[in-house]
């Protein structure tokens, strides 16, 4: 089965702002159940420039969905059309770590010296960063991270069913761990579930913490925040 470069690229920025906004927008009322983890409030027009920003990497993802597209359509790369369910929940199993992996090798590549001057500086603009803050990248950075589906088809021809999985478990991680919010507050650091508030002490701090979901591959290259506590401590008495 061909695609149609028209069609994926119109179902991918319709079906990622659908998944944005509404992410974004429920993102914003889960102030109910969580607590905010930086009390200081964010800069004026913050939001807006994170939406602007956001627009830019949507349009982005369409294109490489779409070069992603053609290079299956002229048998490059390969997705399989059927799937039986233990074999697709496997493979979104692989794919949520593929995303982890992928993220924490993006991620420690952008704040190289040149590549966190030049590019991954716009998402760090958010000091604080709010459930728009997902895809407030610069465009090269949202081609790298955009990148996920189509190198995991390098390694193995998922199907199509979950590869479309993908973006929207990384959009509900991707939201919850912008939102400020912790909903755990008194768990460790580097329990699985304080995820948000790693992902914040990254923004606040500007290095360490890399991965998003998972603490393991911090812990594995010593790349964790270390003063985890006494900077959650401090937290509390901001603003
Ligand atoms: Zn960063
Ligand atoms: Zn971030």
């Amino acid at each position: 089965m061909q695609f149609n470069y028209f069609v994926v690229f119109g179902l991918t920025i319709f079906g990622f702002a659908i998944m944005y906004f509404g992410g974004a927008w429920i993102g914003m009322r889960l102030a109910i159940v969580g607590e905010p983890i930086v009390r200081r409030p964010i800069k004026p027009r913050q939001m807006r420039s994170e939406i602007k920003l956001s627009l830019i990497s949507i349009l982005i993802f369409g294109l490489l969905t779409v070069a992603t597209a053609y290079l299956v359509n002229h048998g490059l790369l390969h997705v399989s059309w059927t799937v039986s369910w233990p074999k697709l929940l496997l493979e979104i199993l692989a794919l949520f770590l593929w995303n982890e992996i992928h993220f924490y090798i993006s991620h420690r590549l952008l704040h190289t010296r040149w590549l966190f001057k030049h590019v991954h500086y716009k998402h760090h603009l958010s000091t604080i960063p709010t459930a728009y803050s997902t895809f407030s990248f610069h465009y090269v950075e949202a081609l790298l991270l955009g990148s996920v589906l189509t190198t995991a088809l390098l390694f193995y021809s998922f199907s199509v069913l979950s590869l479309l999985t993908l973006p929207l478990m990384s959009l509900i991680l991707n939201v919850l761990g912008h939102c400020n919010l912790d909903f755990f507050p008194g768990r460790s650091a580097q329990s699985l579930l304080s995820f948000t508030p790693r992902h914040s002490d990254h923004h606040v701090r500007n290095n360490g913490n890399y991965g998003f979901f998972l603490p393991y591959f911090d812990q594995m290259f010593a790349t964790s925040i270390k003063e985890q506590k006494s900077h959650k401590h401090s937290r509390h008495h901001q603003g």
